[in-house]
């Protein structure tokens, strides 16, 4: 199969059987991501998804992880994904589970009994985009949830036995607020205990929605110093039993470990390269622009000029 766009996965999924069903992303919405903002979202055909199935098969490959792509994988209808996840498990009855990305309303939409029957057909582990714990960020943001849909949601999923891994952003409530946005993050994942955690730190783009907010004032970004602030932060306030991966390619930092075995070492990174990070001046923006953007097109998807 041709993959199209960007392939984007957390590092856990790295070794799985990445198998798209559908290109892009449904919401497409969040002000800070331009993953698929200049794909036109669209489903790909049964038989498109079962040829991939069947040239994997056919090669000897017996996956024991898939993930199924783009984004939001997870918010297809329940009957097509349904059918999806039986052709999984009849080219690959040794799968052990079935993972992919979701928002809290593609949870919240689902039944129980919908939700039992995506865990008996293999779905195990879904990550979610929290980025955020305060509301009015993940409202700017427009993010799809709040803060109690997101407890609500993952209520839901670990009562079926499903596991939630958390995707956040240091950097994303702005300038000045990354202590602010550390201490209720802290709260909400060791409340809702994610397997993993993934910090991709706040990455500023030409071509989202919130660069208009960055020119008009209405965003101001924190400095990469201040990203770091936050995460260690965040690390300092976390108990629950979490495996945490935080990038910040900007500044090709990367910091991981379990939390609390490895929590003194990891901040004891995050405190050197605190130390070695200019104060001011040093902000993740990508300066170009998209090189698919003139692929853009359709209601929703925003473009520069
Ligand atoms: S749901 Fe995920 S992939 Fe879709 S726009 Fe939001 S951050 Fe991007």
């Amino acid at each position: 199969m041709e993959y199209e766009g960007q392939i984007c996965r957390a590092p856990m999924e790295r070794s799985s059987f990445m198998l798209p069903i559908m290109v892009g992303c449904s919401y497409n919405r969040c002000r800070f991501c331009n993953l698929f903002r200049h794909l036109k979202y669209r489903e790909l055909p049964f038989e498109q998804i079962e040829a991939e199935l069947a040239r994997v098969k056919n090669v000897g490959g017996n996956p024991r992880r898939i993930f199924l792509g783009d984004g939001n994988a997870f918010a297809q209808k329940s009957d097509r994904l349904m059918r999806i996840l039986d052709m999984i498990r009849q080219y690959f009855p040794e799968c052990e589970e079935i993972n992919m990305d979701a928002t809290v309303t593609s949870i919240l939409k689902r039944s129980d009994a919908e939700l039992e029957a995506f865990y008996k057909l293999g779905v195990r582990h879904l990550y979610l985009g929290v980025e955020s714990g305060l509301d009015d960020v993940l409202a700017f943001m427009e993010k799809d949830h709040d803060q109690g849909q997101a407890y609500e949601a993952i209520e839901r999923l670990h009562r079926i036995g499903m596991i939630y891994d958390a995707h956040i952003m240091t950097g994303v409530a702005g300038q000045g607020r990354g202590t602010e946005n550390a201490r209720a993050l802290a709260e909400f994942l060791n409340q809702t205990k994610p397997a993993h955690v993934v910090n991709f730190s706040m990455f500023l783009h030409k071509e989202v929605p919130l660069y208009q907010n960055i020119l008009d004032g209405s965003f101001v970004p924190a400095s990469e110093r201040e990203n770091l602030e936050e995460e260690r932060c965040l690390i300092e306030l976390l108990t629950a039993d979490i495996l945490y991966d935080g990038f910040h390619d900007f500044i090709e930092f990367r910091v991981r470990g379990r939390i609390p075995k490895d929590k003194e070492k990891m901040l004891a990174r995050l405190d050197k390269v605190i130390e070695e990070t200019p104060e001011t001046e040093v902000y993740s923006y990508v300066q170009g622009e998209c090189p698919a953007l003139e692929r853009c097109g359709g209601g929703n998807v925003w473009q520069i000029g």
